[in-house]
């Protein structure tokens, strides 16, 4: 299957480091123009240092107004991926206050936020255009420690399949992936260590954590014209753990 983005000008949040930033470089490397944006300027740097031809935007998307601001300034956009996200793990008990607003501030109002932005212009234009939320497995399964993170992409995989029903009448698609975990530096922060890995891993069928290329990858499909009838999903990327 041939994908290109050719003259597509794409947008991806949290392309400083982990999937993000890999699927910045897939997609420039298949002839889009990125626009990548992140909270730390070190990531961006660096990586348009290593790709040409990469705008970057820093800003800190837990801040509406701000993020707003930024979003405009990026000019006319045809792909979107929201990717950035916030995790912090603690049991049940000690969930705090400042985790709950800092995690659905990032990873589910900034979602809505910068995808307003984005598709105000894609109407406006009547360009029609993609867009594919990074969500989780978490949305769907119940994971000890992650109170508020299952809970923010729970939201994710509902908002997104409102705004799948709301945008697809201008032609602009929503989709979710949802990864098992990956080893970035967020997927390290809940399971590298063997005692909480190792029962993850007995309960995936193909017996393995996701590789960040096997995210891209799907999220490159769900993004192109090849997924052009694809609309309101949220596809595990989990070697069948939600089917279990
Ligand atoms: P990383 O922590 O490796 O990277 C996250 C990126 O998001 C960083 O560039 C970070 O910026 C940016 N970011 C975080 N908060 C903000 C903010 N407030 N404003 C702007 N940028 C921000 O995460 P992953 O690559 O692992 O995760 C990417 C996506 O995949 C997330 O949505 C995550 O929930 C999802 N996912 C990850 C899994 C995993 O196991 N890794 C499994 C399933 C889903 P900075 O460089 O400043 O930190």
């Amino acid at each position: 299957m041939e994908i290109n983005f050719i003259s597509k000008h794409v947008l991806v949040t949290g392309a400083g480091k982990g999937i993000g930033r890999e699927l910045a470089k897939r997609l420039a490397s298949l002839g889009a123009e990125v626009v990548a944006v992140s909270r730390s300027r070190d990531g961006l740097d660096s990586l348009s240092a290593e790709v040409k031809n990469i705008k970057t935007i820093v800003v800190d998307l837990a801040d509406w107004d701000a993020t707003r601001a930024a979003i405009q300034s990026a000019g006319p956009i045809d792909c979107l991926v929201n990717n950035a996200a916030h995790a912090s793990l603690e049991p049940f008990l000690d969930v705090k206050p400042e985790n709950f607003d800092k995690s659905f501030a990032v990873n589910v109002k900034a979602v809505i936020n910068v995808s307003q932005v984005v598709v105000e212009g894609m109407i406006k234009r009547k360009s029609g255009g993609s867009i594919v939320n990074i969500s989780s497995q978490a949305s769907q399964a119940a994971l000890a420690d992650h109170t508020v993170y299952c809970g923010t992409k729970g939201a994710l995989d509902m908002v997104s399949r409102v705004m799948a029903l709301e945008l697809g009448p201008h032609n602009i698609r929503v989709n979710c992936v949802n990864p098992t975990v990956v080893l970035t530096d967020m997927g390290r922060l809940g399971w590298s260590q063997p005692e909480k890995a190792n029962p993850m891993l007995a309960k995936i069928p193909l017996g393995r954590f996701a590789e960040v290329h096997e995210v891209v990858d799907a999220v490159v499909y769900l993004l192109s014209d090849k997924s052009s009838m694809i609309n309101g999903v949220t596809l595990p990327i989990d070697g069948g753990f939600l089917a279990t």
